[in-house]
């Protein structure tokens, strides 16, 4: 049997941001808090806007410009994030890079040429078709499940919703769960949730629909899962067999909205809340 040592060996990293020297330098705080991407943002008027709303993570930052945005904006504003990372890589490593004021202009120019190259690429792609929610085939039920992270607090939310054939609402949770190892294994967590309340519920014929693509394909693989969060992989088969039919499926995000937004509301509760058949009234409509 090999050794497993006991205590986790730990890299020590500066936490404390590269360019501010004040801040924890997270995500948020490197590409949207800190002085020196604020400085950028500022400089264009529809970025600028967007301080006006407290983000979370950075991921929040990224799906309200991709919710509203034509995609000459999201171009522009992913190259900004990106031209701001590698900003703050050559000044840890002293090396020369643009300065805060030029960056604004200069990475417009180059996304006005990009557009300029590939307009009649563009014309001519296919459209991918937006995933739309599908209730579930009569007398079964479909759980949609979902989690969001906050980079700034130790915990993940999960949301899951029930609908019926007709779309209506018959559950729905939001909770908090804390310190999940990475993105899927809270996404694992929530499928894992969805199946313990389907049997909660008494639905026993259910589609379960998440959009994390390695989840949902782990789920139903028939091998063992030998990722960190196989043992919640288990958990979830073991528990789907109290039902007299399941299935696992994967959606893109777009289709699993609800699920998300049920999520996201967590960070407003204490642990945790059940609806059942009827939505919060925020979210209601
Ligand atoms: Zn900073």
């Amino acid at each position: 049997m090999r050794h497993v040592p006991s205590v986790r060996r730990q890299i020590k990293v500066d936490e404390t941001c590269s360019l501010c020297n004040e801040y924890q330098e997270t995500t948020l705080h490197i590409l949207w808090l800190c002085d020196h991407a604020k400085a950028v943002w500022q400089s264009v008027l529809c970025f600028a806007k967007l301080y006006q709303r407290n983000f979370r993570s950075f991921m929040d930052v990224v799906e309200a410009v991709m919710e509203q945005r034509p995609a000459f904006t999201v171009a522009f504003f992913s190259t900004i994030a990106w031209s701001l990372w590698e900003r703050r890589n050559r000044i840890r490593e002293n090396q020369p890079s643009w300065p805060l004021h030029e960056i604004g202009n200069r990475i417009k120019e180059m996304v006005v040429e990009f557009f300029n190259a590939h307009e009649q690429v563009s014309c001519s792609a296919p459209r991918i078709p937006r995933a739309r929610w599908a209730p579930p085939p009569a007398g079964s039920y479909k759980a949609n499940f979902d989690v969001a992270l906050f980079e700034e607090s130790n915990f993940a939310e999960t949301g899951v919703v029930f609908r019926d054939c007709m779309g209506e609402v018959i559950g729905a949770l939001s909770q908090k769960i804390l310190l999940p190892q990475s993105v899927e294994h809270a996404e694992a967590l929530a499928a894992s949730r969805a199946v313990q309340l389907a049997t909660e519920l008494c639905l026993f014929d259910v589609i379960f629909e998440g959009d994390s693509l390695r989840v949902i394909t782990a789920i139903n693989s028939a091998e063992a899962c030998r990722a960190m969060f196989g043992h919640i992989i288990e958990e979830i088969r073991g528990h789907s067999l109290s039902l007299a039919r399941c299935q696992f499926k994967h959606i893109r995000r777009e289709g699993n909205s609800l699920a998300h937004a049920l999520a996201r509301r967590a960070d407003l509760i204490a642990d945790n809340d059940i609806w059942v058949e009827e939505l919060p009234i925020d979210l209601d409509g």
